[in-house]
């Protein structure tokens, strides 16, 4: 059981499935190819056929909305499609574009068939958004010329072209959003066997031996994610270099991430309090996702869209219409004692009763 300390430094957390400056060094590991991508058949499926379709039509291809959670790819899917259709990538997010402006000379400046990849779509601004809607439809944008009673609006034609837009949670896009988007994919956590065969892949690039105990070690520590599973396999590296003759097995694995304080299911420090608070002080829930993020001191959108998905995945915790839940799995793995159900209905709060209060 953890018993840590109540200070958590979460800008140090090492399984976090967001960007961190050390990933930088990922993009030699970014596969170039829709064939390179492992994982996700369904989806690469469905795109092969829309790209060949669009190809053998000469046209562009639909606008692509992707969404999960943060590290499973969507960045380098979007890239891949640019490339599968032999077209420029032009990247950009919704936070850097503050006004209008700023999409309307990224919009005129596409050539036919360019890609225009917006990451986290879903925090345009309104008023951005909207020179987006007959930009997608139509290909057109107004823009204002001037200010005042004496502005003009101008209309202008764009060449065709396909948007990506990119987005952890496709419930916040607006619904006129998310109608002009006529492919919509949402990506998978990865099962532990594609990430070995992820992270395999990326230990090939970067010259290291691994063996498939060590791939899979790393696999199964990774919470599902592309971005953690080699963020993993460069610092296993290290120990593996130092203790191992640079050999990656699953000792020097084990070693490298026990270390780390991840433990054998990916879990962390901040995983460990959260779910241990939520046993403490809450009976294991239900309780309200805003308490849940007040009693840990991180905010409720990545509560929601980095911790959760693996921890709902790996059937730790539970969503209800009445707030979170701790499943009796993670009662047992954090050595805690389950509450036993007094009746038929395991899921109600009512009946579970907790241990040590
Ligand atoms: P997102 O945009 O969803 O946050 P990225 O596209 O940036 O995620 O992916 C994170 C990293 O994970 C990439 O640098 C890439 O090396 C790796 N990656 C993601 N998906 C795959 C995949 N399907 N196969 C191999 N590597 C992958």
């Amino acid at each position: 059981m953890y018993t840590g300390n109540d200070e958590l430094d979460l800008e140090s957390r090492f399984v976090t499935t967001e960007y961190l400056p050390e990933d930088d060094g990922d993009n030699p590991l970014r596969p170039k190819r829709l064939s390179e991508y492992i994982g996700q058949e369904k989806n690469k499926e469905n795109l092969s056929i829309y790209i060949n379709a669009a190809l053998q039509r000469h046209d562009v291809l639909d606008h692509v909305l992707l969404y999960g959670p943060p590290g499973l790819g969507k960045t380098t899917l979007a890239g891949i499609i640019a490339a599968e259709m032999g077209v420029n990538f032009r990247v950009t997010s919704g936070p850097a574009l503050a006004r209008p402006g700023d999409l309307a000379a990224i919009l005129t400046s596409l050539e036919p068939g360019d890609v225009l990849f917006i990451d986290e779509i879903h925090r345009l601004p309104r008023t951005v958004e909207e020179i987006l809607y007959p930009a997608m439809e139509d290909f057109t944008i107004d823009i204002m010329n001037g200010s005042g009673p004496g502005a003009q609006s101008i209309h202008l034609p764009l060449d065709k072209f396909t948007l990506i837009g990119a987005t952890t949670r496709a419930g916040q896009l607006s619904a006129p959003l998310r109608d002009r988007f006529g492919v919509v994919l949402r990506l998978e956590l990865y099962t532990n066997e594609e990430l070995a065969r992820i992270v395999t892949r990326s230990a090939h690039i970067l010259g290291m031996e691994i063996e498939p105990d060590g791939a899979l070690e790393i696999a199964s520590r990774s919470r599902g994610t592309p971005r953690i599973a080699n963020r993993f396999l460069r610092r296993v590296r290290d120990f593996a270099q130092v203790m191992n003759n640079g050999r990656i097995d699953k000792a020097a694995a084990d070693l490298a991430l026990a270390r780390m304080e991840v433990d054998e299911l990916g879990l962390d420090m901040v995983d460990r309090r959260l779910l241990e608070g939520m046993i403490k002080h809450y009976r294991g829930g239900p309780v309200g996702l805003e308490t849940i993020a007040a009693a840990i001191g991180e905010e409720a959108v990545t509560i929601e869209d980095v911790y959760e998905p693996y921890l709902m995945q790996i059937g730790f915790l539970s969503r209800t219409p009445r707030g979170r839940m701790v499943l009796p799995a993670a009662y047992e793995h954090l050595g805690l004692t389950p509450p036993t159900p007094a009746g038929k209905a395991p899921a109600q709060q009512s009946l579970f009763t907790n241990e040590g209060e």
